[in-house]
């Protein structure tokens, strides 16, 4: 295991520090930095400016963390890709590139795996193992944009894994990404989506980051909600609400609720009649996601299903639109690609 520290997660004020110790002058940080964020080096020896003994001083104390390609799925019906990235403990995550009106989306993972177990997700079916570091959430978007020869303009935070459940790195990603040093990416442009920890959503509402917040939702029956998403249990319906509001009086930015149609089990009228009455008032804009069926879980929607829904949601007042499906073909869900890659691992293992 390498125990070197790992550089591209480090604040601005950390990587001063670090340099400073090693005998370096103060604008040597400023150098490495952009060597960092802006060229994106993978290797200390490609710092030209920076002098031989610093670079392989720094070889020593730290590491510059990469991602591979294990598997890259490129749509036929549409321009959507989608990488299984191997981290460099052996372990995958997902990471979805989409082509939209205003440029290409990044969908990233947060977690290496998730905890929260919501019964119609394929990531809690492998199981958590451990959370991603600023620099795994950071190189996603090095290496897809380089492996597809693109920029990115929009991210969102709704890979694999729980971003609230992994908040102080989520965070230092989030300052990173935005330096206007560094990557200089506007958080305006990142939407971050929650199954619902409603005290990090309050915290993040202080925090005033700019960012978009979408809340999974799925259902507007708090004991049904329950029943499909564990982390209710903990966090009821109500509190959810609360917080919602709570974050739009903090930032001015309206929350967007996600929504898996799942036939038979969400999208009755009286589902309907319920979600408008939860969202009343709020102004709030609904996502609704035809259910991705996954082999191991029941539920199954048809895109027919989910605008059905739509409409039923329009007469009451709501404002939702039906989400493109991208990369059908590609099984763009997520979560999927690393239960089969980490499935055959423990296989191969045991
Ligand atoms: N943990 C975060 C972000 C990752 S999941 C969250 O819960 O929001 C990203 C989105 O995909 C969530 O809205 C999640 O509920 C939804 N999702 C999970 N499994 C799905 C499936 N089988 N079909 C459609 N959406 C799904």
């Amino acid at each position: 295991m390498d125990e070197r520290r790992d550089i591209l997660s480090m604040s601005r004020p950390e990587l001063e520090a670090a340099l400073t110790a090693m005998g370096a002058p103060k604008y040597r940080a400023g150098q490495v930095w952009r060597w960092l964020h802006v060229k994106r080096v993978q290797s200390f020896a490609e710092m030209l400016d920076i002098p031989s003994t610093l670079r392989e001083a720094m070889d020593v104390e730290f590491c510059i963390k990469g991602l591979f390609i294990a598997r890259r799925l490129a749509s036929s019906l549409d321009d959507t890709v989608k990488y299984l990235y191997r981290l460099p403990d052996g372990h995958h995550v997902e990471t979805v590139l989409m082509h939209y009106r205003h440029g290409w989306r990044l969908c990233i993972s947060t977690q290496v795996g998730c905890k929260m177990g919501c019964r119609f997700c394929a990531s809690a079916i492998a199981g958590f193992v451990r959370d991603l570091t600023p620099s795994e959430m950071l190189r996603q978007i090095d290496e897809t944009e380089r492996d597809a020869g693109v920029s990115i303009s929009g991210l969102v935070l709704m890979g694999i894994g729980e971003p609230l459940d992994n908040f102080d790195n989520v965070m230092r990603f989030l300052e990173l990404l935005s330096d206007p040093e560094g990557r200089q990416m506007s958080l305006r442009h990142v939407t971050l989506s929650t199954c619902g920890i409603v005290p990090r959503i309050r915290e993040l509402a202080d925090r005033r980051t700019g960012l978009t917040l979408a809340v999974s939702l799925h259902s507007a029956d708090g004991a049904h909600r329950r029943e499909i998403m564990p982390i209710a249990r903990r966090y009821p319906l109500e509190e959810l609400m609360e917080a919602c509001r709570y974050y739009f009086s903090q930032t001015g930015r309206r929350v967007t609720f996600e929504y898996a149609v799942m036939e038979g089990e969400n999208d009755s009228p009286a589902d309907a009649q319920a979600l408008a009455a939860l969202l009343r008032g709020m102004g709030s804009h609904v996502n609704l996601i035809p259910v991705n069926r996954v082999r191991e879980r029941g539920y199954h929607a048809t895109r027919r299903a989910a605008e059905q829904f739509q409409k039923q949601l329009e007469r009451r007042g709501v404002n939702a639109t039906v989400r493109r499906t991208l990369g059908a073909d590609i099984e763009a869900a997520c979560g999927q690609l690393r239960r089969d890659a980490e499935g055959a691992a423990s296989q191969s293992e045991g």
